[in-house]
């Protein structure tokens, strides 16, 4: 798409796609992303074959995910959502979140299975885990489509991951930037965040493309 689109454009425009790609550029692109769930859910469906885990989501990051996962896994599932704050960076507050939003049943006796976007230090997750772990579930799994492994700070155990992330901020597929471009159907990595935040409307090249309806006549 940008090579055809290239080609038609000035020699300025030419210009500015490639300090694009010294901004930001496309790191999982949406069929890989896409395939790879297909895996993750069939893998999911043969280990809790007879089961009907809950798969909870912490919003909004995971939300994306959550809704292409549950739909590669065949079996009778429940999600539920949660909300949570940080109290400061994660590494002050030690993953310590505030739940903003608790989930809407009680997961004591349930296979959960929590689906996270990405797992960068582990802070906030392994304390997630700890409150889910005290109402007494029957098993709490992991599923998690990246996981930023060079930065981990506390030791966890995912049991389902979906790629494993370079040590650069991504944005895209659920992902924000400052609240904002979590539509990005691609996962995107930022190269240069000072030029980024200079320009985040270089992120507007990368999301969907809408084709206007043709008119009649
Ligand atoms: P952790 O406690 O593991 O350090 O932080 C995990 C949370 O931080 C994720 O659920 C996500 O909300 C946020 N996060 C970590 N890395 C990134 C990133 O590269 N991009 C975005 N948009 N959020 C991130």
């Amino acid at each position: 798409r940008a090579a055809g689109s290239w080609t038609r454009c000035s020699g300025s425009r030419l210009l500015r796609s490639a300090a694009v790609s010294d901004v930001v550029s496309v790191e999982f692109g949406r069929e890989d992303i896409r395939r790879r769930i297909e895996e993750l859910g069939r893998t999911i469906t043969g280990d809790y074959e007879g089961r009907a885990p809950v798969l909870i989501s912490v919003l909004k990051g995971g939300s994306v995910f959550l809704a292409d996962l549950m739909r590669e896994i065949a079996l009778p599932i429940a999600i539920d959502y949660m909300s949570i704050s940080r109290y400061g960076g994660a590494a002050e507050s030690l993953g310590r979140v505030r739940i903003v939003k608790d989930l809407d049943h009680d997961i004591g006796g349930r296979d959960v299975i929590v689906v996270e976007d990405i797992v960068d230090t582990g802070l906030t997750l392994s304390y997630l885990i700890s409150v889910l772990d005290s109402r007494e579930p029957a098993s709490v799994e992991v599923c998690a489509l990246l996981d930023k492994s060079v930065r981990r700070i506390v030791p966890l155990d995912l049991r389902y991951r979906g790629f494993d992330c370079p040590d650069e901020f991504v944005v895209g597929y659920g992902l924000d930037f400052e609240e904002r471009f979590r539509n990005v159907p691609d996962i995107l990595a930022v190269h240069d965040m000072d030029a980024l935040r200079a320009d985040p409307d270089v992120l507007l090249s990368f999301l969907p493309r809408i084709e206007p309806v043709p008119s009649e006549g």
